[in-house]
């Protein structure tokens, strides 16, 4: 059994559009006692008939079909409903990995990071900024070509000239400004040694990181993931797409919020994180597009933004 917390507010609500001849007996029963419960802040529900389940069952009714025409009232309250269910710790762990096994079932494992050596994902993470990874292949070949993947290389380099051999990445010059920063702090700091930068823990790598121009938070937790295989959870805008579409969406829209939604309730595993960051870009670029192809979605029967008239 599941320990579900409600509201006075939300009790009120199910109250006003529930009508039982709707639902199994069984499930109305169930949600009768939500609603009735003399403990005011928690009900009891199976596991197979978790929150989400009920959520979704009361969108298919024809109570929750005129609110949901309402448009803002109707929507406002099942996300209302949704957001205090799936606080509900064990809840939003089960989805997070109900989500990760539905992607891997269907996609399977992704092999990131595409890279041959730990610090070519550094260069590469900083050349992704704002660019697809086919162009960034492109400029990385051009360094290989070059003999230029190397801190001692690219510190030889001037800057025009590394310019010129990441130009297929875009914003080239910002760029080659950046990955020379990278390359003079690891040159000044820690010896161009990568198992000395690595050997520190992952807060205080992620500060290091961080205090290098050109390192935001996306592509230090990049590094630390896919370079020192350590368990931090990536955030890219796929991932808030998807996530908020599915209706897990945090309080706060901040890269924090988000990642400590994964990290808090899914075990600190990189290999996990490795995997499942990569599936959320496959299915972002693939199917949960700005326009998202619903009806190819291995998520579309736990997606809270799949209604038929949102689906192509
Ligand atoms: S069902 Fe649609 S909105 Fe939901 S994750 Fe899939 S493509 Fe995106």
């Amino acid at each position: 059994m599941v320990f579900i917390k409600t509201s006075p507010f939300l009790k009120g609500r199910l109250r006003g559009i529930l009508n039982p001849p709707s639902f199994s007996k069984s499930l109305a029963l169930k949600v009768s006692h939500l609603c009735h419960s003399e403990r005011s802040e928690e009900s009891v529900l199976s596991p197979s008939e978790s929150a989400f389940f009920v959520v979704s069952l009361l969108r298919m009714t024809f109570e929750a079909k005129p609110l949901l025409r309402e448009g803002g009232r109707g929507i406002g309250f099942l996300n209302y409903a949704n957001i205090v269910l799936m606080r509900n710790t064990r809840v939003t762990g089960k989805r997070l990995q109900d989500i990760y096994q539905r992607l891997m079932d269907v996609y399977g494992p992704q092999h990131w990071w595409p890279a041959e050596a730990p610090f070519e994902v550094m260069v590469g993470a900083i050349l992704t900024q704002s660019a697809a990874w086919l162009n960034v292949e492109k400029a990385i070949a051009n360094l290989k070509a070059a003999k230029a993947l190397s801190p001692q290389e690219l510190r030889r380099l001037s800057p025009p000239e590394l310019a010129n051999l990441i130009r297929p990445c875009g914003y080239y010059n910002a760029k080659a400004g950046k990955l020379k920063s990278l390359v003079q702090w690891l040159g000044e700091c820690y010896e161009d040694n990568l198992n000395k930068l690595f050997a520190s823990s992952i807060g205080q790598l992620r500060q290091q990181l961080l205090s290098v121009y050109g390192i935001g938070q996306e592509t230090a937790d990049s590094i630390i993931l896919y370079a020192a295989n350590k368990p931090v959870f990536v955030i890219d805008a796929y991932t808030r797409r998807i996530i908020s579409r599915i209706g897990l969406a945090p309080d706060s829209n901040s890269y924090t919020a988000y990642q400590s939604l994964f990290m808090e309730n899914l075990p600190a595993d990189a290999g996990l994180f490795n995997e499942y960051h990569a599936l959320l870009v496959y299915l972002g670029k693939n199917v949960c597009r700005h326009r998202p192809l619903c009806r190819q979605c291995c998520l579309q029967n736990i997606c809270h933004f799949s209604f038929p008239q949102n689906s192509v």
